[in-house]
Order: structure tokens, then sequence, then C-alpha cells
């Protein structure tokens, strides 16, 4: 009800003050009939607020309010109609609030709400099959006394959750999980946890079917290549129109060995997830073979190559880990470069860690490759590679080598100008040795 109740009380004061004076003309008392009207008023409107006070202190659910006219009336009814939206407003938002229960319990995903410090807050059912938390005893944990995996501790402090983090489940060996961390709000995280072991297994079965396969075709073609090397040796007693045909077949044969072995280094390298040999690597040692190899890979196109590198700077790795990286870059400059170009190769050490770069004065690639080069198969131009005699797997054993040792590559490029692929190893990896200054 809208009245205008302040019009309404200035009338009632008025009326109960001119019935006080009234009274006062009659009994010739006007104080003492003013002071007993103005007490009543008094009373009657302390009588209301109790009756309020006790409405609201004893109300059980839904109780409608005590009777009342007028101003107090309408107080009344106003205080409940809000009470009544109120609870309304409370019970849809419960409403929701249980949907989002019954959703997040009924997925096969653990779900983890974890407070800025990464202290458990609440988790759904799965949370407790997948990873053994117990409700309510493990709420306000840290989740990494709940989760002991050192790497799971690495991948929770590190705070870098673009890639989720894959390992075996704390509860049984024969699970994998996967971990994706987001973080929201005042710097909660969620975290995702799922069971990847069907995934798993199946991308070991394509693993171990490319390694299998890889071996089995490598002493066949073997055979092949080692007849056709001793038939060209005596190519003098053969019909020479056979002698193209065989040449061709050698060099299909010896691109076939290359792709067999590259695949193989491939499966090898994702076999495990760290190197299994880690030792201080003669970087400049390494690096200086590696340009004799491209020199001659170079022979007659005459390519400058060029190679700066720290001397004592040494790093932990896997030394033919590393250098199947590395002469797979510099490889790739000779061949990607025309003939006379020039090839720089750096190695050096600066605050934020080791440095490898290969820059080339080539042909280049287009921004929209560049993403995908690491991918296996991946070609810019599949012509030209084939005729170079690229198997398409080079820079994704890069990629494979360089996550093995905390590496990230960088890939810049200018078509028409060159390209340069730079490595960036952590300080981490640096082994005894002198501090080297940056040689450029
Ligand atoms: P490939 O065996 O074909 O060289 P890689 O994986 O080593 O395979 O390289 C993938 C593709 O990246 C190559 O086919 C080539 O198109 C491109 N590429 C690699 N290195 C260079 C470079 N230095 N300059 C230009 N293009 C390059």
């Amino acid at each position: 009800m809208n009245r205008n109740w302040h019009a309404v009380l200035v009338r009632h004061l008025l009326l109960l003050i001119g019935a006080c004076l009234l009274l006062g003309l009659l009994t010739g008392h006007y104080g003492l009939c003013l002071a007993i009207g103005l007490g009543a008023y008094l009373v009657n409107i302390l009588r209301q607020l109790l009756r309020l006070q006790r409405w609201l202190s004893h109300q059980q659910g839904d109780e409608p309010p005590p009777e009342a006219h007028g101003l107090w009336g309408d107080v009344f009814d106003s205080i409940y109609n809000l009470q009544r939206r109120d609870s309304r407003v409370r019970a849809r938002l419960q409403g929701v609030i249980d949907r989002v229960q019954e959703s997040t319990a009924a997925l096969r995903d653990a779900v983890i709400m974890l407070d800025s410090d990464g202290n458990l807050e609440w988790w759904n059912p799965a949370a407790q099959t997948l990873l053994g938390l117990k409700t309510p005893q493990d709420a306000g944990q840290p989740v990494t006394n709940l989760v002991r995996h050192p790497r799971f501790k690495d991948y929770f402090e590190a705070e870098h959750y673009a890639e989720p983090l894959e390992m075996r489940s704390p509860l049984n060996d024969r699970v994998r999980l996967q971990f994706m961390i987001t973080r929201y709000g005042n710097n909660e995280h969620l975290m995702v946890v799922r069971d990847v072991t069907r995934i798993h297994q199946l991308e070991q079965m394509r693993k171990d079917f490319i390694a299998n396969v890889s071996h089995e075709l490598r002493t066949p073609l073997t055979v092949i290549t080692g007849y056709l090397e001793t038939l060209l040796d005596n190519a003098g007693h053969l019909n020479p129109r056979w002698l193209r045909a065989l040449q061709q077949m050698q060099q299909q044969g010896s691109r076939m060995q290359s792709l067999l072995n590259d695949l193989l280094l491939l499966a090898k390298l994702e076999a495990t997830d760290y190197p299994s040999e880690s030792h201080p690597v003669n970087i400049q040692g390494m690096l200086q073979s590696v340009v004799n190899d491209a020199t001659a890979l170079s022979g007659e196109r005459h390519h400058q190559i060029v190679l700066q590198a720290s001397p004592r700077l040494c790093m932990k790795g896997s030394e033919p880990e590393l250098r199947s990286a590395f002469s797979n870059l510099v490889f790739n400059a000779v061949k990607y470069t025309p003939d006379n170009g020039q090839v720089r190769v750096r190695w050096w050490q600066d605050d934020n860690g080791l440095h490898l770069s290969v820059q080339d004065s080539g042909i280049g690639i287009e921004g929209k490759h560049i993403p995908r080069l690491t991918e296996r198969f991946y070609r810019v131009d599949s012509s030209r590679s084939s005729s170079t005699g690229g198997t398409g797997l080079g820079l994704a054993i890069v990629k494979h080598v360089l996550l093995r040792h905390k590496g990230q590559l960088e890939i810049t490029s200018v078509p028409g100008k060159g390209s340069t692929f730079t490595c960036h190893f952590p300080l981490s990896l640096l082994a005894p040795a002198e501090m080297e200054e940056d040689p450029a």
C-alpha cells in the first residue's frame, strides 16, 4: 500500500492534540490531558515495537506478522513481503547450487577448488575416487600435502598452467591422471583431474607400433641397400639401361634408412621423460664437429658457416640427443639456404639462461607455418623438402630433445631473408665451468 504516511501521521497527531485540548477545556487541566494523550500514544508505539521485535526474533518458517492497523500494519506487511522475496531468491540460489553440485557429483572428472594458498576448499565425489581426498577431514589442507608426487609439486608451484600435467595416479600405478589448473577470482585455483589411462594406452600402442615397424623394416632395407651397393660397385658389367634405375633405388633406399633412423630416435625420445644420461657436455667441441659435417654437406654450394661459441661453457644433458638436435638445425640452415649463403651458429650464456642460435640467410619461412614446423612430417614446401632429402622429422626431434632438457625453441624468420632458430635452456643446466660473456 503506498499511502502518504507523512500526512496521515501529522493528521493523527493533530487530532490527538485537538482531542487532548478539548478534554483540557472541559476539565480545565490542559497540561495533564496533553501529557496523558501523548503518553498513551508513546505507549502504543512501544507496544507495537515490542510485537515487531517478538515476531522477528521468534519467527519460524513463513509465519505471518501480528495483526496491526495503520502505519504499523504497513510496516509489518512490508517487512513480511521483503522476507518472502528474500526467501524466494534464497530458494532459487539454493536450487542453482544444488544443480551445480549434482552435476559436478555426476562428473567422472575430479573438480577441486583451492584457495589462493593452494588449500583445499571444495571437491566433488570423483576427487575422492581419483585422488583419495577425504571429506571433510582434508578440507583446508594444502593440496601438495595430499598429492605428494614431486612432479605435481613442481608443476603446482611453477604456476605455468598452460599445458596440463600427466602422471601416474598417487593411488594406483596403472592409472594415468591428467591435471589441469586454472586460476580465477582472487588467485584461487580450479583443478580438474581426469583419468587418461585409456588415451595413454592408445598413445603407447601407437608409439610401440611405429617403433616396431621401423625396427622390423630396418633389416630388409639394409639387405636391399647392401645388394644395391654391390651391384653399383660392379656397374661396369651392367647394362647401362639399369644404371640410372639402380642409382635412384639406392638414393631412395638411403632416404628410407634416414626416415627409419629418425622414427626410431623419436620413439626412443618419447619412451622416457628425462634423458637417461645427463653429464656435462662440451657444446663448443660438439658444435665444431657439427659445423665440419655441415661444411661437408654444403660441399660445392660454398656456404659460409661461422661458429661463435663460448669455449668453456658446458651444459648438463645427453650428448647424443643434443648433437642430433643441433645438427638438425645446422643442416636445415644449409639445406634451406641458397648457394654461397651464410649460416651463423652461436652458443652463449646470459642472465636468462643458455642459448644456441642458428641463423641463416636462406629462403625464410612464412609466419603462418612457424607454429606448425615442429609437427611430424610438416613441410612448408614438400617438393623442395624431398629434393633436399629431408624426412620431415628433424624439427620434431629438436622439439623432443629440448623438452627433455627443459628447453624451448624460438623461431623467427623473414621470407626471402633468412631464419633464426634459437634454443633456450634454463641456467640450472649450466655445468660447473667458468662463466662466459655473450660472444656477440
Ligand atoms: P625436413 O626434413 O623436411 O627438413 P624438418 O622437420 O627439419 O623437416 O623441417 C620442417 C620444415 O621446416 C622443412 O620442410 C622446411 O620447410 C622448414 N624449415 C626448417 N628449417 C628451415 C630453415 N632453416 N629455413 C627455411 N625453412 C626451414
